[in-house]
């Protein structure tokens, strides 16, 4: 009786859960390198399917309404290896990103992911790069603004950190008092940003700690930068692991999770206008 009980709950759950969330779709298109040997193939399909996972953990986690999919997988010559090249390649469908935005819209993807083993950003090995922060709604409804690149190897947690940011989110107040004037909160609303408690020193301290947003800057916080909180900025959410006061955000500057629900029918939306122009 219990387990069917338990059972019961659990289908409610689900079935309320996936009636609200919405989808995301995500072509990704990876370096010829990850690809080349059937083996490498598999290896590589396997990460991705597991980073999307991770990736719907992430926001579940922070009661983020989203649900990624991956729609598509394929290899191309990319020619560059610097960050910024490729995301003008892909802007300019060009280098191995030919006919990517019909390719998108083809498959039903929200997202372009570019994957690659070798990712150059500002001249130094880093994990991704997105096309931009976009701050309105008509720039993260825009398919033609929804892309990024991403290093193979550094998962789910930059995939997630780089769709923030095409979702309208940046990396948030401390990042910004640490590194001034270089827009750390431009956001698609004040609170659309990641959350950290800490100085910095780039050392660790007690109570210390940031989340996904604020990304490769939790070196300059704590001294390493994949310390990261796998959470989006949520002041709802109450987690021993959330500094001193146990609170993983702020209504007013770190409330990312909520800029992601209120959007998240834009996010969705990507691939729906051909569909709404040939009504
Ligand atoms: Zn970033």
């Amino acid at each position: 009786m219990n387990r069917f009980f338990t059972a019961v709950i659990l289908l409610t759950i689900c079935a309320t859960t996936s009636a609200w969330a919405e989808d995301i779709g995500i072509q990704f298109i990876a370096s010829n390198d990850l690809g080349n040997t059937a083996t490498k193939r598999k290896i590589t399909q396997d990460a991705l399917y597991n980073y999307v996972d991770v990736l719907n953990a992430y926001y579940r986690n922070s009661r983020v309404a989203l649900r990624a999919k991956i729609m598509q997988i394929e290899y191309a010559k990319i020619s560059s290896v610097s960050g910024i090249d490729i995301i003008n390649d892909m802007k300019n469908e060009r280098n191995g990103f030919e006919a990517m935005f019909n390719k998108a819209q083809q498959y039903g993807a929200d997202y372009t992911i570019a994957v690659v083993s070798q990712l150059l950003i500002l001249g130094k090995p880093g994990c991704g790069r997105a096309y931009a922060v976009n701050q309105s709604v008509a720039a993260i409804s825009d398919p033609r603004r929804a892309f990024a690149v991403i290093h193979f190897f550094c998962g789910a947690h930059t995939l997630a950190h780089e769709l923030g940011h095409l979702m309208g989110l940046n990396h948030g107040s401390l990042v910004d008092a640490c590194n001034p004037n270089r827009g750390h909160t431009s956001a698609i609303a004040p609170y659309a940003n990641g959350y950290a408690v800490g100085n910095c020193d780039g050392k660790l301290q007690p109570g210390e700690f940031g989340d996904i947003m604020v990304g490769g800057n939790m070196r300059t916080i704590m001294g390493n930068d994949k310390g990261n909180l796998h959470i989006f900025s949520n002041p709802r959410l109450h987690d021993e692991r959330c500094g001193f006061n146990k609170t993983c955000g702020d209504t007013k500057t770190g409330d990312a999770a909520r800029a992601l629900n209120e959007n998240a029918h834009y996010y969705a939306s990507h691939t729906k206008s051909i569909t709404q122009s040939s009504q």
